[in-house]
């Protein structure tokens, strides 16, 4: 039986070429095509939006599809190889890890037994060459994505094939929408990573974080950039309430120190983990 350990890509471990690098080109490209500024960045993004508020997740990153149509819109007859430019642009400073502790936190993970999974709403074509160009396709066991699974997060049937080999841990994310409730949505503690925490949540333990007060407006927030609620909602709903919250990969530990006693009938998140 396998003990994994599931994380989200973009926001969480990488930063993908997609809004700093592939969107200003063709933007470039296609306003010089129509010799005037087409925002076509703006567009881009924001049909991406339209299309996760609609539910149509899958969609939302079929990057080639939804460039295709905004072009045909534009009038432009421009054909454009969306994985040529991801390729191209799968160089740092291009992309990034997201913080340093990244890679020595997988290696520790494996090295306690765990197997490591991704599982990321963006298409397995666009995330591989970045993924492998930062050294996370030797450390991850399995790439989980929603065009070799047919679904996307938060559906709990992306956890189906790992499920078959053993049982999921933890998932790790930085969205509230995807991440958080597919946590939820397959019975496992959901560990949110927040690389900006306020300074009054920094002292207190992953668990303790999830607790605090002082979580709340960082929750709102996440919750009204991600198109969730207005900011001045009264509550949020369980679903979107992380079980951890933690800065970087190294707090993970943590978590999983925490989940073993509580296993053990302890308390989760109580000090000392
Ligand atoms: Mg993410």
């Amino acid at each position: 039986m396998k003990r994994w350990i599931t994380f989200d890509l973009d926001g969480t471990l990488m930063q993908n070429p997609f809004s700093g690098s592939i969107f200003p080109e063709l933007e470039e490209l296609v306003s010089a095509d129509l010799n005037e500024p087409c925002g076509l960045k703006r567009k881009l993004l924001e049909e991406h939006e339209r299309l996760l508020a609609s539910g149509q997740i899958v969609s939302a990153y079929d990057w080639d599809e939804i460039v295709g149509r905004l072009l045909r819109e534009l009038g432009v007859r421009r054909k454009v190889d969306i994985l040529e430019m991801v390729r191209r642009h799968s160089v740092p400073p291009n992309i990034f890890l997201l913080d340093e502790t990244i890679l020595p936190a997988l290696k520790r993970l494996k090295r306690s037994g765990f197997s490591l999974a991704a599982v990321t709403n963006g298409f397995y074509k666009y995330q591989y060459p970045v993924m492998k160009a930062l050294g996370l396709t030797d450390q991850l066991d399995e790439i989980v994505t929603p065009d070799r699974v047919g679904c996307a997060k938060p559906d709990a049937r992306m956890a189906d094939g790992l499920r078959l080999e053993g049982a999921v841990a933890v998932h790790v994310g930085d969205r509230l929408d995807h991440d958080m409730v597919f946590a939820h949505a397959i019975g496992v503690p959901a560990v949110l990573i927040h690389r900006r925490l306020p300074d009054a949540l920094l002292p207190l333990s992953p668990g303790e974080r999830a607790e605090s007060e002082n979580l709340l407006p960082v929750l709102r927030r996440l919750a009204s950039q991600e198109n969730l609620l207005p900011e001045d909602a009264a509550s949020l709903p369980d679903r979107f309430m992380p079980s951890y919250v933690i800065r970087d990969l190294r707090e993970l530990f943590a978590c999983l120190e925490a989940e073993k006693n509580r296993e053990r009938g302890g308390e989760r998140g109580g000090s000392g983990t």
